[in-house]
């Protein structure tokens, strides 16, 4: 790990409250609530056995976030969660987060959509001055579920939260699906980042045109949609050719394509190539405990994989909080 990629200010747009939990957590968690599903209570078994295999016959575990829902059903454990992701983040060097998850999964035990939501903004409230970090959170409707609406009307009555995400499986789900909620966020000011994964050609579109969201959660794949001729980009399509002259943020997460298989290493990943012309890229973890990454370790592995220099970081890092759904002034604030 190079030195200076530790010690220099980073951004994250892109990070999944309920796929970054610390193990030790997800273990004590479990302990204090009497939940006996985990298949370990041994942190280095437990950290094994939710650790994307290398032979790629599991690649994500997504057992794993049935265990991090599991535990994450009472308010303290929502915001203890959630005050040691900005603790982590602000260890890494990170100065700006977004953090995201679904609220209404976590009302299995009879808590409200609104404590939910609740639970997560005040422990995002009390980390931020605890921790000398910006932070904000991102509600997740899910596409394989119908109640999206009910998300962008918790973004609309809880004036905290930043915005709205579809996030699930993508394959047979469209985000078309969820044209009242889309248009509904929009109409209410509601930012809106939509997860538009590898798997499906058409996300892009889907997302940016149809949805009008503001920002790509992944969209690495938008690398079919352009062209390089002679060092001069070529649109396939509008939705490629909107990206990029609207500087639309795309949330690329290079180790989750990774294990997800999309690409073989870091090296092979549409990252470099969007960044050398031109597109808006910035760099996220996606789910730090499920895919064993953190943000010094996903930046390092792209500045020895593209030859970035510090110049390179820094100059994403401030596309990345430009880009960004807390309000202006932390941001601006940050920025200077
Ligand atoms: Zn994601």
């Amino acid at each position: 790990m190079n030195d200076w990629v530790k010690e220099i200010p980073k951004a994250v747009l892109h990070d999944h409250l309920d796929g970054g939990l610390r193990v030790s957590t997800l273990i004590e968690l479990a302990e204090l609530q009497e939940y006996c599903q985990l298949p370990s209570t041994d942190q280095e078994e437990l950290k094994e056995w939710i650790k994307p295999k290398p032979d790629k016959t599991l690649a994500i575990n997504l057992e794993a976030w049935a265990h991090t829902i599991g535990v994450m059903q009472d308010e303290n454990s929502i915001y203890r969660v959630t005050m040691e992701a900005l603790e982590d983040l602000s260890d890494d060097g990170v100065v700006y987060a977004e953090l995201r998850f679904a609220p209404l999964v976590h009302c299995q035990k009879g808590l409200t959509p609104i404590e939910v939501v609740d639970s997560v903004v005040n422990g995002i409230k009390d980390g931020m001055e605890k921790y000398n970090i910006v932070s904000g959170v991102i509600l997740c409707g899910m596409r394989q579920e119908d109640n999206s609406q009910e998300v962008v009307d918790l973004c609309i009555e809880h004036k905290d939260v930043i915005g709205f995400d579809l996030a699930g499986p993508e394959i047979g789900f469209s985000v078309l699906n969820h044209k009242d909620a889309c248009q509904k966020a929009y109409e209410n000011n509601i930012n809106v980042t939509l997860h538009a994964d590898w798997e499906v050609p058409e996300g892009i579109q889907e997302v940016v045109l149809n949805s009008k969201a503001k920002r790509v959660g992944h969209g690495s794949q938008i690398i079919n949609d352009i062209e390089i001729d002679n060092e001069k980009i070529k649109f396939k399509n509008d939705a490629a050719k909107y990206v990029y002259e609207n500087k639309i943020a795309l949330e690329l997460c290079p180790t989750s394509n990774i294990q997800c298989g999309a690409y073989q290493s870091v090296g092979e990943h549409s990252f470099g190539t969007l960044y050398k012309n031109g597109f808006n890229v910035t760099i996220n973890t996606d789910n730090r405990l499920m895919s064993d990454i953190s943000m010094s370790e996903e930046v390092n592995n792209v500045v020895e994989a593209f030859n970035l220099n510090e110049n390179d970081i820094r100059s994403i890092t401030k596309n990345t909080i430009e880009a960004g759904f807390v309000n202006y002034d932390l941001r601006k604030k940050l920025m200077e």
